[in-house]
Order: C-alpha cells, then structure tokens, then sequence
C-alpha cells in the first residue's frame, strides 16, 4: 500500500467506530427545522449557533441563516430562529415585541428542564443549578427562575459557598451535557451539604451525552488513543475528550474535521477510536475515515455495548 506519510513505521491499526455518534435527536430537529426554514423564508436571523458546530454553521450562513449577537440587532417583522439550547423568557418576551416570527429549535429535552424551573420557581422553591454559567443552555434556563432564588454551581468548591438552606425547599437540576462521571461527586457534595434538597431525577444529561460518555469510559483501557471529533465550543464533545483522560487513555485529540489531523499522533498507537459529539454529521466521519484509510494500514470495526 503505497503510503503518502513514509517516516513513521506504522503497522495496522484497529480502529473503533463508537457508536452512538453523529447527530442526537435534538439537533437532528433543529437542523430539520433550518431547512424548512431557509425553503420558506429564504433567510432567518440567529442569536445563537443553531447548534455548536463550526462547519455546519458556516455552511448554514452561506444558505441565508445570519448571525448577529442581539435579538436587538434583528429587523422587525423578519424571521428569528432559536437554537436546541433555548432562550430566555425575556429573549421571547422582545422577539416578540419586534414582530418576529420564532422559529423555535429548542431541544425538547432542554424545554422540559425549563419547564420544570418555572414550576418550581412559581412555587417558592430555591433553585440550584449544576452547570456552566457561560454555557447557552445555562444562561438561558436562569431566565425561567426567580434571579434571587436560583443559584449555579460547577464544582464542590462553589457548593461550599452557597448558603444555609435550612427551612427553604430546594432543587436542584443540571445542564444537559455535563460529564456524567465527575458530576457525581458534586451531586453527593450537594445532598450533604442541603440533605434535604430534592430533584426530579439523579440528573438532567440527557441520553445521548449519556450513552457517548458511557461508550468512551468502556474502551478506555482498550485503546491507545481516541478522536473526538467536535467542536472546542460544543459542550459535549469536550465532555467525550476530558472523560477519555480522565479514564486513562494516552493520547486523546479533539478536532473539527480531518484537517485538524496531524497524522504522527498515530506513531506507535495500534488500537484507536473514533466517537463524535451531538452536532457532527456523519459525512465528517466519513471524510475522517477515507483519509485515514488513504495514509495509514488501518481497519475500522463498529463499537456497540449493549
Ligand atoms: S445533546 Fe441532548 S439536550 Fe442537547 S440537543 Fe442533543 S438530545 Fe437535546
């Protein structure tokens, strides 16, 4: 096989196709709903990444989706749509007094989460959330609670500054993507420091970050290095990357597309795999393996668990 790379003895290489990959049912709605969209209206306004993939939304621009940083900034009377990670009540509240026409991407998984810290806000209840403030998701889903009932932590230290809950009713919900695996240890923190709080689950990741994390963690000790393709900014795509290393495996890269490659990340790697975020299509993945196949020995096996 002729081999367009020749300074590094490669042998072949067994390469896993973690499954499930590609797009989750909540983007694979939004991306449905864009399309519809750009049919009817020809072009529509974004506040948000409709999704967090660089290509996909570049692509997206050129078709008519334009992108500005305020629903201020948006004409009245023109089309807006929102992205899986939601808005703000008060994002709707002036997309509304501007005329628009909402188009709303909303993951239905995200807007059950918001629906529920609207009940529990209207009902008088401290409300803390386990996330990334900066995040979309995050930052709109304060917006369905009482500002100075709601608080959000990240980590153990920031439990340990709340305040003392003692005679109030506390829940607690979680962003949808977050590692599963080190969230535990901030859930137990939690229930120990506010031992009566309550939840209406252990937490809100959803299934499909769920399952991904859950498939990585498994082929840790199998393998020598594993790709994660998605982008830096999408929040579960991170989470794959961070729990690959967190559970031991040597050499983890997590990159847009095949010319993020560098291919000496394979020198002496015999095992690896391949897994994706919820907002990479397939066709990345193809492209990936097709130059891998062209420059390396390498055999690729579909990873399932049941
Ligand atoms: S990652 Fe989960 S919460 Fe986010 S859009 Fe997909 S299914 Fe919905």
């Amino acid at each position: 096989m002729y081999r367009r790379i020749n300074y590094l003895a490669y042998m072949a290489i067994t390469c896993y196709l973690l499954s499930p990959r590609g797009f989750c049912s909540g983007v694979t709605r939004a991306i449905n709903m864009a399309d519809q969209v750009l049919k009817l209206y020809n072009s529509a306004y974004i506040i948000e990444d409709i999704i967090h993939n660089k290509i996909f939304m570049k692509e997206i621009e050129k078709r008519g989706i334009i992108k500005v940083s305020s629903i201020d900034e948006i004409p009245n009377d023109s089309v807006v749509m929102f992205s899986a990670h939601g808005v703000s009540p008060e994002v709707i509240a002036k997309a509304e007094k501007k005329r628009l026409t909402i188009i709303d991407g909303t993951c239905p998984i995200v807007k059950e989460i918001q629906k529920a810290v609207t009940k529990a806000s209207e009902e008088g209840k401290k409300i803390i959330v386990i996330g990334n403030r900066a995040h979309p998701e995050i930052t709109a889903l304060l917006g369905y609670a009482n500002n100075e009932k709601v608080f959000v932590v990240s980590n153990e230290m920031d439990v340990d500054l709340l305040p003392d809950f003692t005679g109030e009713e506390v829940m607690y919900f979680t962003q949808t993507t977050l590692d599963y695996y080190s969230i535990q240890n901030v859930i137990a923190h939690l229930r120990k420091k506010v031992p009566h709080i309550k939840s209406d689950s252990e937490d809100n990741i959803c299934y499909a970050t769920k399952e991904r994390q859950r498939v990585v963690k498994e082929i840790a000790n199998e393998t020598d290095l594993i790709i994660v393709v998605g982008s830096s900014y999408s929040s579960n795509s991170t989470r794959l990357a961070e729990i690959a290393q967190e559970f031991g495996v040597k050499k983890v890269v997590q990159i847009d597309d095949k010319n993020d490659l560098n291919l000496k990340i394979f020198d002496k790697v015999q095992k690896c795999a391949i897994t994706s975020g919820a907002s990479v299509p397939e066709t990345i993945i193809n492209d990936l393996k097709d130059f891998l196949q062209s420059n390396l020995d390498i055999l690729f096996e579909e990873y399932v668990i049941s």
